[in-house]
């Protein structure tokens, strides 16, 4: 085994992990699922089915909308009672398709066995699209084109997420307990796809029985090894990841691969499993309830679609003496607050938490006091007080000059700020604004060139 490894900046949030013991529950197929056709970075699929249609569970509900798109799929069986505007947890409404079930007890998915390391690499690939597999660590980015690199950039390297910095969830950690064959079987069928020599599982000090079994069914494997990296957020970040396990720096604006590195998180290595050896389809994933409002805090099984008001009725409810004060999609540094409970869970939903007043408490915003914690904090080496003045007066070239786009919106200068100051909420309008300053840029260049 590695020693422990880390990178600079970042801090320790309190770990608030009180599920980690919990083992994974299947919650029974809900009633109704609302299913975007985008839950991805790329195009949204075509819609393959119309209001009245009956379909089976696993069905394709839509076709992939060029390379870099996936299709989704019928978590339950029924009918399609609409297809239409929904609201999507990204606080936008989206097309999605409604099933209402049939209320018939459901026959499992049957598997389709194959000895799937020795397909073809396009096979692979193909069956990867075909389940719409995508990143389930919260970037949702299609994994065939994660796995299709050109060929200026050869990987040598795969690294499985299994860190899980985010406070509270701890839905990679149990998979990593529960499922670890699937998640080295995954591992191996990316190495094979990128022709990588060496892969990692990356995982934080805190889960050292996942880093202890992960490390013993890897044993005899020459080329795979468990990293047990230091507990610190966000160690998670790919850059991050990299930086410590590797000791290679992703360049400004760059990608992994620039730097021959491909990373996966665990429970994608998984649902890489279930579609190239049984032809799977990605309609089902493990998410953390927390917080102090849950009767039943846990790690649950949850079908894509599911409506989270409904997911989290299904898990026990709420408690009635708690009052619910604020609902997050993900972790508490990067989801995102719910405004509506009735939008659905979808590939990248890793946890939803449930907190009163007093979690969700916001502290006064004052002014910044120049005391630099921000810097210190920040992973990526920015100048976030600076980023922030910049932004606020829309000086958008300087703060691309002062890399604005290489923030990973992780939230530590926020975290550590005594003034509170929305740090985070400035960089994400920021980055916006820079990037389509910049993509106007370049149009304008192209036609002039024409
Ligand atoms: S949110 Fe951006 S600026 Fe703030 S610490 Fe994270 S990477 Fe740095
Ligand atoms: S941490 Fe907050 S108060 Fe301190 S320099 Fe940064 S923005 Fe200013």
């Amino acid at each position: 085994m590695l020693n422990t490894r880390t990178f600079s900046g970042g801090l320790h949030p309190p770990d608030l992990k009180t599920t980690g013991g919990a083992a994974i529950i299947p919650l029974p197929p809900p009633k109704k699922v609302v299913i975007p056709l985008s839950q991805h970075i790329g195009a949204p699929g075509k819609p393959l089915v119309t209001v009245g249609a009956t379909v089976e569970k696993g069905q394709p509900l839509s076709e992939p909308n060029g390379f870099v798109s996936a299709p989704v799929h019928a978590s339950i069986a029924g009918k399609v009672v609409a297809v239409g505007n929904f609201m999507h947890p990204f606080g936008i409404a989206s097309t999605a398709i409604v099933i209402e079930g049939t209320g018939e007890p459901e026959p499992p998915l049957s598997p389709v066995a194959t000895d799937g390391l020795s397909l073809p690499d396009e096979e692979i690939k193909k069956r990867i699209q075909a389940a719409g597999v995508v990143g389930m660590g919260g970037a949702t980015f299609p994994t065939h084109v994660k796995l299709s690199p050109p060929a200026s950039k050869p990987i040598d390297t795969v690294i499985l997420n299994g860190v899980e910095c985010e406070p509270a969830l701890t839905a990679d950690h149990r998979l990593m307990l529960e499922e670890p064959d699937k998640i080295i079987s995954g591992l191996k069928l990316v190495m094979k796809v990128l022709k990588a020599k060496r892969g990692y599982i990356g995982i934080e000090n805190n889960k050292p029985d996942a880093i202890r079994l992960l490390d013993e069914k890897l044993r005899g494997e020459e080329n795979l090894a468990v990293a047990p990296l230091e507990v610190k957020y966000p160690q998670g970040g790919e850059k991050q990841l990299i930086a410590a396990i590797l000791d290679r720096e992703v360049p400004s604006g760059g990608l992994p691969m620039d730097v021959g590195v491909v990373v996966q998180n665990v429970a994608t290595a998984a649902a890489i499993h279930d579609a190239v050896f049984h032809q799977l389809p990605l309609i089902e994933r493990v998410v953390t309830l927390a917080g102090s409002c849950v009767k039943n805090p846990g790690n649950y099984r949850v079908r894509i679609g599911t409506p989270v008001n409904e997911f989290i009725a299904a898990a026990g409810g709420l408690k009635p003496e708690v009052p619910l004060a604020k609902v997050i999609s993900g972790g508490p540094m990067m989801g995102l607050a719910l405004f509506d409970l009735a939008v659905p869970v979808i590939k990248g939903t890793s946890g939803i938490l449930c907190w009163s007043a007093q979690e969700a408490a916001l502290r006064p915003e004052t002014t910044c006091i120049r005391c630099g914690r921000c810097i210190e904090a920040c992973p990526m080496r920015l100048l976030p007080q600076r980023l922030k003045t910049l932004v606020d007066h829309q000086r958008w070239a300087q703060a691309y000059e002062l890399g604005i786009l290489d923030c990973m919106e992780c939230g530590c200068c926020a975290y550590t700020c005594p003034a509170n100051l929305p740090l985070v909420q400035s960089f994400k309008l920021g980055k916006k604004v820079v990037f389509a300053e910049r993509k106007r840029e370049a149009d304008a260049q192209k036609a002039k060139g024409k």
